[in-house]
């Protein structure tokens, strides 16, 4: 039922404070911690949530614990390991309520289930913690097991929320009266933004956004033939050099509508053109079927334009008049490519809405007019994580536009990710993108994101300035070094729990 996972430290906090740009926010958590790691001497901080692989969450757990552990806290990370489907879909079923969808009438017998095995985890749960210890419970898989686990040994416990949803209407307020009387056995929440917070806990949540390790395969730095060999090894460009081919590369929809190497039929250009790219799960809400009809506007709009011009050249008029686009921005556009990234088919192989959203995608893709699909490339990442994060990562950095185009986003670490690298964002004007991106200080907002035409004036005003790239770019790396890099999560974490103790 509880399965305690063991953690690498990959990197001390020296190895951070190395690097020029993370100095200082290392030296800051370092001086802000010091009462707080004081406060929970002797005690053991105990991180529970449901999986070990696979989301956010999970990816975070371990630079959480081990920079705790770096800190001299001692720190363990639990999973509850339960093996009943029905209780899964019962907490799936909650997470959708939650976001305002599924069926609101709670079945007794699955409300029965999640509560007698949430006793059992508890169970065992108890005999792991003292109570002088501190209970960190994550999202509401392992809610009531933590709630019961607080109650019985009178831990100071907090309960994070990962959900980040707006959403106020009959049925999120079904699941939020659901988790409410276990939520009450809790001292603190925790939330990803202020707009998350339900109106009854407004007064006991903190907010910890999520954060990003500057070292890890999707972020660390990448020199340009590091990266452009990452891309080779991934398929997505064309080189005559030996390299040595991940087992499975990346790969790219076809008009015939299978999926071969990238660079099939011909080279992306991710070295050379601009390209505009998108990377996130195959799900309808991150946007690309808008993104991709705006791209496809702006194209069809640029060639009516240079048709246009050459007309009035032919008559012997001046160009520049009949547009307000110079012959470069208008070269840019007329060159650009968007690139439309997401993982593997297989992981959503078991994910009915996974899959029709890919397929969705495919339909629209093949749709598109020979001459502007050409531009535009869906592309499935390698299966394997490790490579599909070096594929993230050496993307994001030779992307000239990176867009996260989401109709909705409880938060968009694809967001921070490229930020952290000084990409030129164009995300949606929602959730946590809005949080992040202020718009014409770190990239620009699209304020309609759901809205091809929106799509397109944003793109077309970004490919149009140049000029403003490098400050957008550097603000953006500012705001996340100063905000959400692991160091600052960090900081806050012990706040809070530092201040729970004393
Ligand atoms: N990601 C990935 N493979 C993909 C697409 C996305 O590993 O094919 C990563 C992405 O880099 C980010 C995370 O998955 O770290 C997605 O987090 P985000 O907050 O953007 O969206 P979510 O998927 O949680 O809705």
């Amino acid at each position: 039922m509880i399965r305690l996972i063991d953690i690498e430290v990959e990197h001390t906090i020296e190895e951070y404070a190395t690097d020029t740009v993370l100095r200082d926010s290392v030296r800051t958590m370092q001086n802000a911690v010091t009462d707080d790691v004081a406060a929970l001497d002797g005690r053991t901080v105990w991180m529970v949530n449901s999986t070990a692989s696979g989301g956010g969450v999970a990816e975070m757990m371990p630079k959480l614990v081990g920079l705790f552990r770096a800190l001299g806290i001692d720190a363990e990370w639990a999973v509850i390991d339960v093996d009943e489907p029905v209780f899964f879909e019962f907490t799936k079923g909650i997470h959708n309520l939650l976001h305002g969808a599924g069926d609101p009438d709670l079945v007794d017998h699955e409300r029965s289930i999640y509560e007698a095995t949430s006793r059992s985890v508890a169970d065992e749960l108890e005999d792991h913690i003292a109570p002088e210890d501190v209970l960190v419970v994550h999202d509401p898989q392992p809610l009531a097991a933590g709630s019961m686990v607080a109650d019985a040994l009178n831990v100071p416990a907090v309960w994070r929320c990962h959900i980040g949803s707006e959403e106020h209407s009959e049925k999120s307020r079904t699941a939020w009266e659901f988790l409410r009387p276990w939520i009450a056995d809790y001292d603190r929440t925790v939330f990803t933004l202020p707009a998350y917070v339900p109106a009854f806990l407004e007064t006991e949540a903190d907010i910890i956004p999520p954060a990003i390790d500057p070292f890890s395969a999707k972020n660390r730095r990448l020199k340009p033939q590091e990266a452009a060999t990452v891309l080779a090894r991934a398929d997505l460009i064309d080189t005559d050099h030996p390299v040595e081919r991940f087992d499975q590369p990346a790969r790219r929809l076809q008009a015939d509508g299978t999926f071969a190497p990238a660079t099939d039929p011909d080279d992306i250009g991710l070295l050379f053109r601009p390209t505009i790219c998108q990377i996130s799960r195959w799900d309808g809400l991150k946007g690309f079927v808008p993104l991709l009809r705006g791209f496809a506007e702006l194209k069809r709009d640029v060639r009516e334009d240079v048709d246009a011009s050459v007309k009035t050249a032919a008559n012997g008029g001046d160009d520049s008049t009949d547009s307000e686009r110079s012959a470069a921005h208008r070269q840019r556009i007329e060159d650009a490519r968007l690139l439309l990234v997401g993982p593997d088919p297989s992981s959503v192989a078991d994910d009915p809405e996974g899959r029709q959203a890919l397929e969705n995608l495919e339909e629209e893709w093949l749709a598109l007019d020979p001459e502007v699909r050409s531009d535009v490339a869906v592309v499935v990442m390698p299966p394997d994580q490790h490579d599909s994060a070096l594929v993230i990562n050496a993307l994001q950095r030779c992307s000239s536009v990176v867009a996260q185009n989401s109709l909705q986003e409880g938060f968009g670490l694809t967001v921070t990710e490229a930020m952290w690298k000084r990409a030129v964002l164009m995300g949606a004007d929602t959730g946590g993108i809005s949080a992040q991106i202020r718009d014409g200080e770190d990239g620009r907002l699209v304020p309609d994101s759901g809205d091809p035409a929106s799509v397109a004036r944003t793109l077309d005003d970004v490919l149009g300035s140049p000029e403003r790239w490098d400050d957008w770019s550097y603000s953006a790396q500012r705001h996340v070094t100063d905000t959400y890099l692991v160091f600052e999560q960090v900081t806050r974490w012990l706040d809070t729990l530092g201040e729970l103790v004393d």
